[in-house]
């Protein structure tokens, strides 16, 4: 026997009366059947309903040919009169999502001459996938108009039409149906054979706000969100914005820009800044030219730096080419070079002395030790002979 469905009879009922049908023990709990429910099973791209049943959680809901199976976590005899409570937090959230999603899909398909194929309500979001192509900016009047309807609190009518009248009927679907079909119709926006549940007015949706379009699978996919939802996103992205706002001196309506200024003056300064290092690079290798072994001791540079000291100091020195960067709590770093010369047994043994990673090739290596810049000196003089350092 069909179960009846309360929650198409009332979508806003969110607490019932019923009677246990059948309960069999199955994998996760007991699969429990009422003669009526408000709980929504799965389906349509809409999750599943949550809540409790004689205060027994229910943790799944899904329809198997007419019949709603909730997976309970304890048994309850057939015959038991029941009293059903779902989440109706959860279920109204979902049902905003929902419908926010006919109300955008509508518009989308018609405007684009386009369907959706694919739809989608998790925890992180909403999305719907579409197979045309559509930019961003044709998305934002699509955006205007659905929120125009919801300022409409127009009435969204379900019904199930005739085998005639629905021949008759011009109608959006994600799949060939078969059997009894069910329409839903947001005035000026859809007209969608759905079983998920449905605001009763648009006005219910509160808002609707697209966050992205990205290519997907040869269309697009777009992130929304509705409701509550929408304005929790619309407070978070506000309230980073007004950080980034102080940080940069900007209004609030002008970070970007603000933000793109800071970027190309970092840039610049970026180019210059590389341009006197390579130049302090050179001139100090040179310093050291024709001195044979030199260890150079210096402050907070990255490994790049560290390594193109190095470099340029084998090519003047004419020894060991050595250069230890004190940079605090991330360690020493170092980049020892020597033409010709094996530096495996020196790194080697540092690395085991001071907790140190790092190699290389046998005339080249580099890596980052841990312990005071005098001792690993210390460690560097016995092991080279007549080392400069500085
Ligand atoms: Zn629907």
């Amino acid at each position: 026997m069909n179960t009846r469905k309360l929650y198409y009879e009332d979508p806003h009922l969110t607490e019932f009366d019923a009677e246990v049908l059948s309960c069999e023990s199955v994998s996760g709990g007991f699969a429990l059947v009422l003669d009526q429910t408000a709980f929504y099973p799965e389906g349509g791209g809409q999750p599943t309903d949550l809540g409790v049943i004689n205060d027994i959680p229910i943790s799944f809901v899904r329809e198997k040919d007419g019949v709603i199976i909730h997976l309970a976590e304890q048994p309850l005899p057939a015959g038991t009169k029941v009293h059903g409570r779902i989440d109706a937090g959860r279920r109204r959230d979902l049902t905003s999502q929902h419908s926010g999603e006919h109300i955008v899909s509508g518009l989308i398909c018609r405007r684009f001459s386009c369907d959706n194929v694919g739809f989608h309500i998790s925890d992180d979001g909403v999305t719907i996938d579409f197979n045309a192509q559509i930019g961003w900016e044709d998305l934002l009047p699509i955006e205007e108009e659905a929120n125009r309807l919801i300022r409409e609190d127009l009435p969204v009518r379900c019904y199930f039409p005739g085998a005639e009248e629905l021949a008759a009927t011009d109608y959006r679907s994600k799949k060939a149906l078969s059997g009894e079909v069910r329409l839903v119709e947001f005035p000026q926006a859809d007209l969608c054979a759905c079983c998920g549940t449905h605001v009763v007015r648009t006005g219910e949706i509160g808002l609707i706000k697209l966050l992205s379009c990205e290519p997907h699978r040869g269309g697009v996919r777009i992130r929304m969100l509705c409701g509550a939802r929408a304005l929790h996103y619309v407070r978070t992205v506000c309230e980073e914005n007004r950080k980034v706002s102080a940080l940069l001196s900007a209004k609030e309506d002008a970070t970007g820009a603000a933000a793109a200024r800071v970027l190309k003056e970092l840039a610049q300064r970026k180019v210059r800044m590389a341009a006197m290092e390579t130049a302090w690079t050179e001139g100090r290798a040179q310093a050291f030219a024709g001195r044979g072994n030199v260890l150079l001791r210096e402050e907070n540079m990255d490994p790049d730096s560290t390594r193109r000291l190095t470099s340029e100091l084998m090519k003047t020195c004419g020894g060991f080419a050595g250069v230890l960067s004190d940079c605090g709590e991330d360690g020493i770093r170092y980049a020892f070079g020597m033409e010709g010369g094996d530096l495996k047994a020196l790194t080697v043994s540092l690395n085991a002395a001071f907790s140190g990673r790092g190699g290389g090739k046998p005339d080249f290596v580099q890596g980052t030790l841990h312990g005071s810049l005098h001792e690993i000196t210390q460690q560097l003089r016995g092991s080279i002979p007549q080392l400069i350092v500085e």
